[in-house]
């Protein structure tokens, strides 16, 4: 069922606990692909009802990103959601999340502010204020939905360990469920973003899937030290790519490492053809 407006989900979901019922929460930006798709079953298959929301979310796009032109595919989200056992699908407008005027007075709006250690590296360095953008608007689905579980996917690592933060810092009563990269079989990581990449650019666009692959490769061969598993990517990229970042980080709280082991994930991002696309894998 599409619900557009708080006060509906609400409704549900005061009936939902009233009976007891185990809810769990997706949250996404829409333009669904399995990436979405398998968190999607893991919530139908742990939860009694699945919420599911759609929001391009304003606040967490800086200026000069792809806010207007982001994919929007509602209908077939919807489709995707009910074949998949959704109970309800929410879409809300910006207006609904935020008021009149919520994107020329950002600065009116109470915001959630993770902890710059925690935000002043990776994705975080070139898009500043986007994860304030995002504990924002999950804490504010997290108070409409009150999931007893919300799925997020390793995909965007950076930010499941952000939330996981903060929801131990504000005492949220949810349960994080961490999911698993979903992959085409050629390496690359499904992304709403890949919809901008042609075909040309998929195939340049495998690089960071072959540097993460090689480098945990050469890790389970016995190459520990960072230096030299980092010179490794350079025989993937070429003039079509421009590297962000690659960085070795601890997988419960970001700080880099000199050394891999066990714990360490190593983050990609990079520009192709103006489309920036971001990876990881944990050495695990
Ligand atoms: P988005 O719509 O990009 O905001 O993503 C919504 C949720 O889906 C986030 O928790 C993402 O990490 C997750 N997600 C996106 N792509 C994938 C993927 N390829 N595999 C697993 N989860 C994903």
């Amino acid at each position: 069922m599409l619900v557009h407006e708080i006060s509906q989900v609400r409704e549900h979901i005061k009936e939902w606990k009233k009976q007891g019922l185990k809810v769990g929460l997706v949250p996404t930006m829409g333009a669904l692909h399995n990436g979405h798709k398998s968190l999607i079953e893991k919530s139908v298959q742990t939860c009694d009802k699945t919420v599911v929301s759609i929001f391009v979310n304003p606040i967490q796009f800086c200026a000069g990103e792809d806010l207007d032109k982001y994919p929007r595919t509602l209908q077939e989200d919807v489709k995707l959601c009910e074949n998949a056992g959704v109970d309800i699908v929410f879409a809300p407008s910006p207006k609904e999340m935020y008021g009149e005027g919520h994107i020329l007075s950002n600065d009116f709006l109470t915001y959630v502010v993770p902890p710059y250690f925690y935000t002043d590296k990776l994705c975080g360095k070139s898009r500043v204020g986007h994860f304030d953008g995002v504990c924002t608007v999950v804490n504010k689905l997290f108070n409409i939905v009150q999931p007893d579980f919300a799925f997020f996917g390793e995909k965007d690592r950076q930010q499941l360990i952000i939330i996981q933060k903060m929801v131990r810092d504000l005492n949220i009563p949810v349960e994080i469920v961490p999911c698993p990269i979903v992959r085409e079989e050629s390496g690359l990581a499904l992304s709403s973003r890949n919809k901008y990449l042609s075909e040309d650019d998929k195939i340049h666009a495998l690089a960071l899937s072959k540097i993460l692959f090689n480098i945990k490769n050469c890790y389970k061969k016995g190459v520990t030290d960072v230096q030299a598993l980092s010179e490794t990517a350079y025989s993937f990229l070429n003039e079509h790519h421009s590297l962000e970042y690659l960085e070795f980080r601890d997988e419960n709280n970001l700080e880099e490492k000199q050394t891999a082991d066990e714990s360490t994930v190593v983050f990609i991002a990079l520009k192709l053809n103006g489309v920036r696309l971001i990876d990881n894998i944990s050495l695990r």
